[in-house]
This record gives structure tokens, C-alpha cells and sequence, in this order.
């Protein structure tokens, strides 16, 4: 069984905004993040917590609870809610398990993604996934939404492309952001599933990511955390002539 990193252990580059170093700011509450690659996609369930209050929530349960249970286990974490980025099988097929057994809401991704959801137990047949459960969150988000993690609000932004519910989750306070599948490292969110559209996750990422700054560290939902700079700079889908 594959031992949860701790996510600011991935890059030096990114320990002042997510992990081991703390953030010297009273007022700015520091959050910490395991990432737990689960599902046969290895899709990056992310454990994100309040370091002061140790309280927190489970991003994209997508299975292998087991792994999971044992990463809020070993850092003390009480959950108090399940997020979702999207409605796709590796990043929601484990939350409605995890909701009963933990008793905490899901929360997200937006309600255009419901038909994905409700549709879970057949694509898991699709792609041999056993267990795979429908689930219909207790909150759908829209732009403007936050959550809380703990005492740290999380700022909610509907960037649809990769599927049409797709959001993500930022703290400015952090510079810090959950992006799903939307932006990944080197690469962007595939756009040939159902409700895809490969022009309007350009506009998702150019209208919504990139502004937030290129000092935004952030975990996508597969591969290494990355930057929004340095995406922004080398990623080969944002530069050239394609990307307007
Ligand atoms: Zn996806
Ligand atoms: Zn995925």
C-alpha cells in the first residue's frame, strides 16, 4: 500500500505555500494537504486540513478508501466535509461511501454535472471499477460559492471544459488552488468525454485561472503540483498562437 505524501514534500519550490514550512502570519491560518493517488486513473485525492484546528475535508474520494481512512488517521484530521471538483468516476465513485461512513456532507462540483454522477455504477462497469456508487451532493456550488476548510474559507469558481460542472477551489489568503481536471502539469484537462468542450476550458483557464496570479501553487487531479506562472509560461496548450 502506497505511503500518503505529504504534498509540500513534492517541490521545495512549494513548501512556503502548502505543508511543511508554516506560513510567520497570525492572521493567516495555515492549511496543510496530503495527497493520496487513488483509482486505477491515480487520480490525486487530496486530504486538506487547518494546521491550527485540525480540521478539514477530503477532496475527490474517488476510491481505495482504505488509503484514504489511513492518511486522516496518521495526521489527526476530523473531516467535516467531502469536496467534489467534478462528477467523473476517479474523483467521485468513493463519496457517497465515505459520506456514510464519516457522516459529513458532499459538497460540489456544480450542478451541471449531475447526469455524471447519477450515472456512476454504469461507467464503473464501463471501466471494470467495482463499487462504483451514484451520489447527489448535499450543497451544489456555483462561482462565488466558498467552503470552509476549518476555519479557511475556499473560494469557489464554475470553470467548465473538461466536463460542464467542473469547479475549483482557491484560497488568495494561501495562494493556494484544488484545479480537478481542468489544468494540469504540462498538460490541460482532456475535452472528449460527455459535455466536453475544448474552447470553453481555454476561456475557464484564461478567464478564471490564469488572472488569479502566477503565484497560485496548486494540486490538480493527476501528476505534480505545478504554478500557475509556470504553467502560464511553458504549458504548451497556453502559449502559441492556439491559445487566444
Ligand atoms: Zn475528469
Ligand atoms: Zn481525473
Amino acid at each position: 500500500m502506497p505511503r500518503p505524501h505529504v504534498a509540500g514534500l513534492q517541490s521545495a519550490r512549494l513548501r512556503p505555500y502548502v505543508g511543511i514550512e508554516p506560513i510567520r502570519d497570525l492572521f493567516v491560518p495555515n492549511l496543510r494537504a496530503a495527497i493520496i493517488p487513488v483509482t486505477p486513473f491515480q487520480q490525486n485525492c487530496t486530504l486538506l486540513w487547518s494546521e491550527e484546528t485540525k480540521k478539514g475535508v477530503v477532496i475527490d474520494p474517488g476510491g481505495d478508501l482504505d488509503h484514504i481512512r489511513q492518511a486522516i488517521a496518521q495526521n489527526g484530521v476530523t473531516v467535516e466535509r467531502i469536496l467534489l471538483t467534478h462528477g467523473h468516476i476517479d474523483h467521485a465513485a468513493g463519496a457517497a461511501d465515505l459520506k456514510e461512513e464519516l457522516g459529513v456532507p458532499v459538497e460540489g462540483p456544480h450542478e451541471a454535472d449531475r447526469f455524471l454522477l447519477d450515472r456512476l455504477p454504469e461507467t464503473g462497469l464501463m471501466y471494470g471499477i467495482e463499487g462504483a456508487r451514484a451520489v447527489t451532493p448535499d450543497r451544489w456550488l456555483n462561482e462565488g460559492d466558498t467552503v470552509q476548510v476549518g476555519e479557511v474559507a475556499l473560494e469557489v469558481l464554475h470553470c467548465p471544459g473538461h466536463s460542464p460542472g467542473s469547479v475549483v477551489f482557491v484560497s488568495p489568503s494561501q495562494r493556494f488552488a484544488i484545479v480537478g481536471d481542468v489544468l494540469f502539469q504540462g498538460s490541460v484537462g482532456r475535452v472528449d468525454l460527455p459535455g466536453g468542450d475544448g474552447k470553453t476550458l481555454m476561456r475557464s483557464i484564461k478567464d478564471k485561472l490564469l488572472p488569479l496570479g502566477d503565484d497560485i501553487a496548486f494540486i490538480c487531479g493527476h501528476g505534480p503540483m505545478s504554478m500557475l506562472g509556470e504553467e502560464r509560461r511553458t504549458n504548451p496548450f497556453l502559449v502559441g498562437e492556439a491559445f487566444v
